[in-house]
């Protein structure tokens, strides 16, 4: 059995790739600060507690277990305190990772997979986004995602690190068994805030902004399930391990859903009144954000199976009304 070093794999992306990779024969090896990630999320292989800055740690699993190729979900994602907190996000995001490759250097493990983000474009200038489009972030958060890329590409040239750096539209919705979900500290996405508020344990959701030049004036994202999202994971793996030298590919659905139509259809799939109200824009928040994934599917064979909303968030609902209070209910 192949033995992948899952970073962050306690994680809300990190734990599903993990229960995806021992579905398909693989080992996960789980290395997790516990700093957002859950314990009780790690249940597919061995786990380490600590972070991708720790290069005794890193030297250790190495020469412990076999690794044919490491994927990092171990990122800080909140924009708004990136742009508060840059430290914190250049710290993890940026320089963690790279003793993470410098130790993958010295230890041969030749192979990656990058959770990067549509965030590395900045504001969109042709919708759908497609993978040549301009990267110019706007916002820190962003920009890490981008430099790791740049890193992957400089060590690629220098060193023959192959990799593959796949840009995340809105991940969402939960593992389809019913076993893994969302549950952040502090919650900040809109589907499990909405989801929340269904269960009675938020007044309303805030709609950011219902002035922008979208049909109904909110803001338009491309929701792409998690379950998706380990697909491409996996899809990406298997070329990389068959030879592949590596690449960029967008993740998302090639649609579009408005803030209220999210909303609507969390009410008709809970059956639940959920309040709203209409308050300022969020800054950083581009009109419409949807990316065009065709080359995910044409050259890694990529099928999106949860592509609906309805069904994205069928899957989110029955993790919350679950797990009410997340990992610890
Ligand atoms: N959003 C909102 N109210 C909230 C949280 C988010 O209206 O309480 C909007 C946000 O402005 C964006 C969309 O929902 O247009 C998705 O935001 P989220 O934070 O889920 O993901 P992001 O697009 O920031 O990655």
């Amino acid at each position: 059995m192949r033995n992948i070093l899952v970073v962050g794999g306690a994680g809300y992306i990190g734990s599903y790739m993990c229960k995806y990779l021992s579905k398909h024969g693989y080992q996960p090896i789980v290395l997790d600060s516990l700093v957002y990630g859950h314990r009780e999320a790690v249940k597919w292989g061995p786990f380490f507690e600590g972070t991708m800055s720790n290069a005794d740690l890193l030297n250790r699993i190495f020469s412990t277990y076999q690794v044919s190729a490491v994927m990092h979900f171990a990122a800080f994602c909140y924009v708004g305190e990136s742009v508060t907190e840059p430290a914190k996000y250049y710290r993890n995001n940026v320089s963690s990772p790279l003793t993470l490759l410098e130790t993958m250097r010295e230890q041969k493990v030749n192979n990656f997979i990058f959770s990067s983000s549509c965030a590395t474009y900045g504001e969109p200038l042709e919708i759908p986004i497609s993978e040549a489009h301009p990267q110019h972030p706007i916002n820190p958060y962003g920009r890490t995602k981008l430099m790791v890329e740049q890193m992957l590409a400089d060590f690629g040239n220098a060193y023959g690190l192959k990799s593959v750096s796949l840009r995340y539209f809105n991940a969402a919705g939960a593992d389809p068994e019913g076993e893994l979900g969302e549950d952040h500290q502090p919650e900040t996405h809109i589907i499990p805030l909405v989801l929340q508020t269904a269960l009675g344990q938020r007044e309303s959701v805030s709609i950011f902004g219902d002035d922008y030049p979208t049909k109904d004036g909110t803001c338009i994202r491309d929701y792409i399930h998690i379950a998706d999202l380990a697909q491409a994971h996996l899809l990406a793996l298997e070329k990389l391990l068959d030879g592949m030298s590596g690449g960029q590919y967008n993740l998302g659905n090639g649609d579009g859903h408005s803030v209220k139509e999210v909303i609507e259809t969390a009410g008709k799939i809970t059956g639940m009144t959920i309040p709203s109200k209409i308050t300022e824009r969020r800054a950083g928040d581009p009109a419409v954000l949807i990316g065009s994934s065709q080359k995910a599917m044409r050259e890694l064979g990529w099928k999106p199976e949860f592509a609906s909303l309805e069904t994205i968030i069928e899957t989110a609902w029955n993790w919350h009304k679950n797990h009410p209070g997340g990992y610890v209910s």
